[in-house]
């Protein structure tokens, strides 16, 4: 067997004999001629099936019409220039063409049950999703999932070149005073007891910066049981990190530093550099909101990306029931001039917190805090919330206890991958850059959960399952 050459690379071996291999993309029969486009990871190019008087070729010109888009072929010829009239000069091998000696057939295809060479946007949602790994064939979505790699793998060599260690966390934990609902798993050694799948490593990452690693960053995944909309899934992905020894400062020069390099070098554009920052305040008076578009309309259609940072918000709010709650983060750290504040109790709703959130064409594309790295720090925000003290140790007395032998201080952010890809490449739905993302009634793609235990299982866990339910 001849070696596999890369159609993206086939124009270098104009006059050469090659092979190839890949999907039938498009196949146009013209009786004489058939021409195909075949489609590889790396690009498509055009071949055609000549006629010809002897065996060979008339057998070979039978094969070619029994062959069907999406078939999975390889195909043998000779790489030719195409003649001048035939140059397609802005298409990738637009000016050469393969000459087909054979096809060999390695899968065949069915129709596929719905058009994938353009935009799959108005195909029903249930049937995209049933067959998303034909969904994904489709040339804009190839794009965004190899774009999501691009920009995932960029951020990582950031930070990779400025210090950082890739620290994974455990998927199965305890559940977190976040604020969201957590998806449980039932422990089968422990009945009666769950895990809960993590919300956001951000305990965990706290832990790291005491155990001394410093600068940490995973690409975690975080779940969350929250109502399905277009920007939010139950599954999302963040570029996770966390700094020891620093200050907001440094945290969001270092974010700003990465998320500039990742775009710019992705052939982006940046509106205005360094980011704006605006206070909370000042955001919720100009924009009506924490999260706001400065692009203008012109800007809108260039694609460019217009980063801010928002700080300055209220570490606390009012619950409905008169108590107070934290606005983001109940680890974080309020701004210096308030800790005093928050160490008495007083002002409360005037305490700031050290959050950041950067804000990126309307999304919130990112958010993190420095933290309260001292364990008196993190006791009196749980005062303030009302916790007694068994309540506070009942849920973060790990965390305090952890800070009494010696943690640096410290903070991170999280930037949302999905948010970040949204506007990168123009999407409005989160489905749009995940893979094998869920439909909006939370069913997966492709397969089939959630669906019902068996009995044997459900015995397994001690778990009894309400009828009514
Ligand atoms: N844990 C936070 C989140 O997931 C991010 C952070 O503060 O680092 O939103």
């Amino acid at each position: 067997m001849t070696e596999r050459i890369l159609i993206g690379e086939l124009g270098q071996h104009v006059g050469e004999t090659v092979s190839i291999s890949g999907w039938v993309d498009v196949r146009r029969d013209q009786g004489k001629l058939v021409f195909f486009d075949f489609r590889d990871r790396t690009g498509v190019v055009q071949g055609v099936v000549l006629p010809g008087k002897d065996e060979e070729a008339e057998a070979l010109m039978t094969a070619a019409k029994e062959v069907r888009n999406e078939f999975v072929v390889t195909v043998s010829g000779i790489v030719n220039q195409r003649p001048e009239k035939n140059v397609q000069a802005d298409k990738q091998n637009g000016n050469i063409e393969l000459e087909i000696k054979s096809i060999e057939v390695l899968s065949v295809a069915e129709p596929i049950p719905f058009d994938i060479s353009g935009d799959t946007r108005e195909i029903d949602e249930n049937v995209r999703l049933n067959y998303r790994y034909l969904d994904l064939r489709s040339e804009r979505m190839t794009k965004n999932i190899r774009m999501r790699s691009e920009f995932v793998r960029r951020c990582r060599e950031f930070l990779f070149g400025n210090g950082f260690a890739e620290i994974e966390t455990p998927l199965l934990t305890e559940s977190t005073p976040e604020g969201s609902r957590d998806f449980v798993v039932p422990s089968r050694l422990n009945p009666g007891k769950f895990y809960a799948l993590p919300q956001s490593p951000q305990q965990y990452k706290q832990l790291l910066m005491t155990a001394g690693f410093e600068r940490y960053f995973q690409t975690a995944r975080a779940v969350r049981d929250e109502d399905l909309r277009a920007d939010r899934g139950f599954e999302h992905t963040q570029i996770d990190i966390e700094m020891s020894f620093v200050k907001m400062e440094d945290v969001m020069n270092t974010v700003e530093q990465m998320v500039t390099k990742t775009v710019e070098d992705m052939g982006f554009t940046i509106k205005q550099k360094p980011f704006p920052r605006i206070s909370y305040k000042d955001a919720m008076e100009k924009y009506g909101a924490d999260k706001f578009d400065l692009r203008t309309e012109e800007e809108k259609e260039q694609g460019i990306l217009a980063y801010a940072w928002v700080v300055n918000f209220p570490f606390f709010e009012k619950t409905d029931d008169g108590k107070w709650t934290f606005t983001h983060n109940p680890f974080s750290m309020p701004i210096p001039e308030h800790l005093d504040w928050l160490m008495k109790g007083e002002n409360i709703e005037q305490i700031l917190t050290t959050q950041y959130d950067l804000v990126c064409n309307g999304y919130e594309s990112g958010g993190g805090s420095i933290r309260a790295h001292r364990p008196e720090i993190l006791e009196a925000t749980y005062k303030v919330m009302g916790y007694s003290e068994q309540e506070t140790k009942d849920s973060v007395g790990h965390m305090i206890e952890a800070f009494k032998y010696g943690a640096p201080p410290h903070g991170g952010i999280a930037l949302g991958v999905e948010r970040n890809l949204m506007n990168l490449t123009g999407e409005t739905y989160l489905r749009e850059v995940q893979a094998f993302p869920m439909t909006r009634g939370g069913q997966t793609a492709v397969m089939n959960a959630p669906k019902p235990l068996a009995e044997k299982q459900l015995k397994e866990l001690g778990i009894k399952v309400d009828p009514q339910k």
